[in-house]
């Protein structure tokens, strides 16, 4: 019954810390949000205690039948969310989803054809380290040099010669909307499945400001935790019975053991607050919150990949200013703005290095940032590459300036003013 800052004050502090430092910089990791105390309260609750192996109704275990309820929450929530007919909402993460569609629809040694981890992809759709990328015949298809932008025709021309079992669409840092339909039509003339990975702009799905995958896609797997502002998680979503039930079978017991129930539960209050119309306004904002901080980046004389966004980020390329993603990423860093390094297509520098940062807008956007802030934020980040680039040895005057207005802004828009427990 101690509470953790009496019982383990070492670790109540790194915690406390990490508020903090949350509470004072502003938050343009792409794929990170700000939840509610809703949700941080499902995720700290009772429900941790529970071993609830199977599904609602069909459990391995007695005294499941109020996690059943939670369950039974997040599942219906997610099928309205998205308009489908059959959610799975126990993947631990979004790996785990992608790594559940393998499993139910592919062998080992089957070809897989998704993009690569350069061009904007994820790991986990093929990638050579990953187990996607090891115990699949995996292709990667790219963008195009000139514009940035996924080359359908290559896609096409790939499917054809290697005849792909699994089309995987959706990435980490892809600004803009895919043509599911026509990755559809491949899929259909090589008899491949099409799944989409919409983990990044799944919020935007649920918003109703971004093409739905699920009318194209025979399975869309997602993180909940970008975008879509939940528990930390994955979901498996299909319209096909028959696809549900082997996406069922590889979750558990194929890949997991005990489902996370407080973690599902966190889920369901988010999908219960995306559910609501003030989301649809909050995902209408990230979009036009992105879409300002790429134009004034681009005023400032930066690149973006594609020259913009339809989405909720955007990919510098910082290149124009003669200054890598790591030393932007660092000297940002140090003005109390986070972001990360990334590579830009064609990228001639290595993957520690970088040519580009991407930045998104979901988390600022969350505590109240519009697009006059954004502004703001993108002649911040001007000043600090500027500085950058005159300065390469030592930023910190520029820094240290900037640093002063990042604490301003914050302060205009708090978050988690209760504290660490965010009581
Ligand atoms: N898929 C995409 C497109 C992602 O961007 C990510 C995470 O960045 C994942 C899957 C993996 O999600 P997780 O980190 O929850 O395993």
């Amino acid at each position: 019954t101690e509470s953790l800052k009496d019982s383990d004050p070492e670790l109540f502090g790194s915690i406390e810390k990490e508020l903090s430092r949350q509470q004072n910089q502003i938050e343009l990791i792409a794929s990170e949000n700000i939840v509610s105390k809703a949700v941080l309260e499902a995720m700290g609750s009772v429900l941790t205690n529970k071993y609830a192996e199977g599904y609602p109704g069909k459990r391995y275990y007695g005294g499941c039948e109020y996690v059943d309820i939670a369950e039974e929450l997040a599942i219906e929530r997610a099928k309205k969310l998205f308009g489908c007919a059959y959610a799975n909402v126990q993947p631990h993460s979004g790996a785990q989803a992608n790594q559940s569609v393998m499993l139910a629809l592919l062998k080992p040694g089957d070809t897989i054809l998704g993009m690569s981890l350069s061009a904007g992809g994820h790991l986990t759709h093929g990638a050579a380290p990953n187990l996607s990328g090891k115990w699949f015949n995996a292709v990667q298809y790219g963008v195009r040099q000139d514009d940035g932008r996924i080359d359908y025709d290559e896609v096409e021309r790939l499917a054809v010669e290697h005849k792909p079992k699994l089309i995987l669409a959706g990435g980490s840092a892809y600004p803009r909307h895919i043509d599911f339909k026509r990755f559809r039509e491949i899929a259909d003339k090589v008899g491949a499945w099409f799944q989409v990975d919409m983990a990044h702009f799944a919020g935007l799905v649920a918003g109703g400001v971004h093409p739905n995958p699920l009318e194209h896609a025979h399975v869309v797997t997602s993180t909940t935790h970008k975008t879509l502002r939940c528990a930390r998680g994955g979901i498996v979503l299909t319209d096909d019975e028959w696809i549900a039930k082997k996406i069922n079978g590889a979750v558990f017991p194929g890949l997991q053991g005990g489902p996370l129930m407080h973690i599902i539960a966190g889920k369901a209050a988010g999908f219960g607050e995306a559910l609501r119309p003030e989301f649809r306004a909050y995902s209408q904002r990230v979009v036009d919150n992105a879409k300002a901080l790429a134009s004034r980046l681009m005023e400032h004389g930066l690149d973006t990949v594609t020259g913009g966004t339809d989405t909720h980020l955007a990919l510098v390329d910082l290149r124009p200013k003669g200054i890598t993603g790591k030393a932007a990423e660092e000297s940002l860093d140090r003005a109390g703005i986070t972001c990360n390094k990334n590579g830009v297509p064609f990228d001639p520098e290595k993957p520690t290095v970088t040519s580009g940062i991407r930045l998104g807008a979901p988390a600022a956007t969350t505590r109240g940032f519009g697009p006059e802030e954004f502004r703001q934020v993108a002649d911040l980040i001007a000043r600090v590459l500027d500085g950058l680039r005159d300065n390469p040895q030592d930023n910190s005057a520029v820094e240290q300036a900037v640093k002063a207005d990042v604490q301003e802004l914050c302060k205009r828009f708090p978050i988690y003013s209760g504290g660490a427990q965010t009581a």
